[in-house]
């Protein structure tokens, strides 16, 4: 488990939603045909396609970065295990509902896994309700195998690292984004961060929340079952080493990204998906520009925290 006396934290930069609203939807038309930002009400997240365990993504919204993948490479630190409970108090919001992407714990899953984490974590006198899925290759076949994580295993556990967006999980208001038809070369999510690095460049904002592929199709990865025996040092290796698969809509994105990093080693952007059709993984962008459509739901986040940040690090990896 995590020090807690480790965390770090930060501040982070929250404009003005109709302001913020404004600049995304000028951003996002550099790379996308259509696009509309507005402030809605957060849709009730407990319904389709979401199954959520809480209703909304508000209430004292904030980030953390678990571990990191100097963690995963270039060799497995397999002892690297954290637990959703334990990180809703180190990121001061006990009993938060998380969402994010991160990694399985391989010593409670028995292998290597992605993990789309969707917790409502404990609290004094509720037990924590684990919505997570869980994607692995299939060793019947090598294709990807989606599971609901509570089916299998019974704890919060995760492994190695996590992009987690922690808040009390409550109705309200949020950042609204349809974009149809990709022109550029950036994907849903690098266009919102690159977007906000560059009218705030002197200032960290991060946004977490979920988007749905409705339309078109998006590359993933999968990393498989097995960690690497010999070392990846570099990002072909481990490139090499990852299963990639093109999967299609509708997919339920959760994402994290920070359009800065405030010196905290933050990996600054991670999107993992879930579907209702066993495809799911890690997400880079749609393969069909000009099918795809998204619609998100987006929380700006007040502090990031930064967990078990990795002594020796790297830049490999972190696409
Ligand atoms: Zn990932």
């Amino acid at each position: 488990m995590a020090d807690s006396s480790k965390t770090e934290k930060f501040q982070l930069y929250v404009p003005e939603f109709k302001d913020l609203c404004d600049v995304l939807q000028k951003g996002l038309r550099k790379n996308f045909a259509e696009v509309q930002v507005c402030v809605v009400e957060c849709p009730d997240l407990t319904q389709d396609p979401f199954r959520f365990p809480v209703k909304g993504l508000c209430g004292k919204p904030r980030i953390t970065d678990v571990g990191g993948v100097p963690y995963l490479v270039p060799l497995v630190k397999v002892d690297k295990e954290y637990n959703m409970n334990s990180v809703s108090k180190d990121v001061e919001l006990p009993g938060a509902f998380i969402l994010g992407a991160g990694a399985v714990s391989s010593k409670t899953v028995g292998m290597n896994a992605e993990l789309m984490p969707l917790v409502l974590t404990e609290d004094e006198g509720r037990p924590a309700v684990n919505a997570s899925w869980l994607s692995s290759i299939n060793p019947a076949g090598g294709q990807c195998l989606l599971e609901k994580y509570s089916d299998q295993f019974p704890d919060c556990n995760f492994g190695l690292l996590a992009n987690l967006f922690a808040c009390e999980g409550k109705p309200g208001k949020v950042i609204e984004v349809r974009a149809t038809r990709r022109t550029g070369e950036e994907s849903l999510v690098g266009s919102l961060r690159k977007t906000m690095e560059e009218q705030y460049p002197d200032k960290s904002l991060a946004l977490g929340g979920t988007f749905i592929i409705q339309k078109g199709k998006a590359k993933i990865h999968i990393m498989p079952r097995e960690f690497s025996a010999c070392p990846l040092n570099t990002n072909d290796d481990v490139n090499e080493w990852l299963k990639h698969f093109e999967v299609s809509a509708p997919l339920i994105c959760q994402t994290v990204l920070v359009s800065r990093d405030p010196g905290l080693d933050l990996r600054v952007e991670h999107t993992h998906c879930f579907s209702y059709h066993g495809e799911g993984g890690h997400y880079y962008t749609d393969t069909t520009p000009d099918t795809v459509e998204y619609l998100g739901y987006f929380m700006p986040a007040e502090w990031v925290y930064r967990i078990d940040r990795p002594h020796s690090t790297h830049q490999v990896g972190r696409d």
